[in-house]
């Protein structure tokens, strides 16, 4: 069932849990994500990045993510757009029906350059007025994270552009979005730490600032695949050339879940599975030529990824917690919950 995310990380703070965001692209990478979901009875966040609707051609995506509310009735699923670089792309998504949106001011719409703190409240502010009317979810960011992702991001070490506390007060209260994204220290990308992150590498202390000023805003990190080891060396194993490399520790995001984190994007430890099962495929049967011999252990692999990531988040077991709440009563509710500033 087709749920906003306001509802779903709602429920999680009440829930004391976390939600797992898990990118797709195509088909294999929807129904791993819906498969683990089923199996673990997870509510779940399915979201797509400007890169992924340019590579599928928007339709093809909405449609399979559509297909995935039909054929999982019993699973909240939001759907949600990752980085939204400008208002216009975030109509865009709303107007083809997704029921979240990331309106991502903390660049400019090139999604690379920081832009000011007032260009952020101004085109964030101008996308929840345009989607609460119409009951959909916003997730913003303050500070910028580091890395690139499909094609956004200021390709910063991560530490540059840390989000300020006080400055992420002001920001939520000039625009009343739901959700917000804050850069702590993770980054985007498999190449996220040269060595084994300790307790001092990301900025807890930031967030749990933050979580102490903003107690109602559900707090979102981007950039947290923990790039487990294994899924590395099974690529590097059957012929790939990663370098070493560190993600985010799994107990470093619970840490954060205790502190109102109820969003956590992964997207490269899928990545790394997906790749890691086809190279074992081509490897192991060179005979092979049906590309089903290697998508479905691939989709297999991304499958117990995400699995595992449900269980660790504490969203597994939720699934069947609430009853939808309808895009339209959702937008009676923010009508009688005006933006102040
Ligand atoms: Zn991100």
């Amino acid at each position: 069932m087709l749920v906003t995310m306001r509802q779903v990380l709602d429920e999680a703070a009440k829930g004391g849990y976390g939600v797992g965001a898990f990118n797709v692209n195509n088909m294999e990478q929807i129904q791993a994500i819906m498969e683990a979901a089923r199996e673990t009875k997870s509510p779940v966040i399915v979201q797509a990045s400007r890169g992924a609707r340019s590579y599928s051609q928007d339709n093809f995506l909405y449609h399979l993510m559509l297909a995935a509310t039909e054929l999982y009735p019993e699973i909240p699923t939001v759907l949600h757009l990752d980085h939204g670089n400008s208002p216009e792309t975030c109509k865009s998504a709303i107007e083809m029906g997704f029921t979240s949106v990331m309106m991502d001011g903390s660049l400019m719409p090139d999604g690379k350059t920081p832009s000011s703190f007032e260009y952020n409240v101004k085109v964030t502010r101008e996308v929840v007025e345009l989607a609460h009317a119409r009951g959909v979810t916003v997730e913003g960011e303050i500070g910028c994270l580091g890395g690139i992702e499909d094609g956004h991001g200021a390709g910063l070490d991560g530490l540059s552009h840390l989000t300020d506390p006080a400055q992420a007060e002001e920001f939520v209260k000039a625009t009343g979005l739901d959700a917000l994204a804050i850069a702590i220290g993770t980054s985007h990308g498999a190449y996220k730490f040269t060595k084994k992150p300790t307790g001092e590498t990301l900025k807890m202390d930031r967030l749990i600032e933050i979580h102490k000023r903003l107690p109602e805003t559900h707090l979102v990190m981007h950039g947290s695949s923990s790039v487990p080891k294994d899924l590395q060396d099974i690529i590097n194993q059957y012929g790939g050339k990663l370098k070493p490399t560190w993600g985010v520790p799994v107990e470093e995001i619970q840490l954060g879940i205790k502190n109102g984190v109820r969003k956590i994007n992964v997207d490269t430890d899928n990545r790394l599975a997906i790749t890691g099962a086809i190279r074992k495929v081509f490897m192991e049967k060179p005979e092979e030529f049906d590309p089903r011999s290697y998508l479905k252990p691939a989709r297999e692999a991304m499958k117990k990824v995400v699995v595992q990531r449900m269980q660790q988040f504490g969203q597994a077991g939720h699934a069947g917690d609430y009853q939808p709440i309808s895009l339209a009563e959702m937008a009676k509710r923010y009508a009688t919950v005006p933006v102040s500033a």
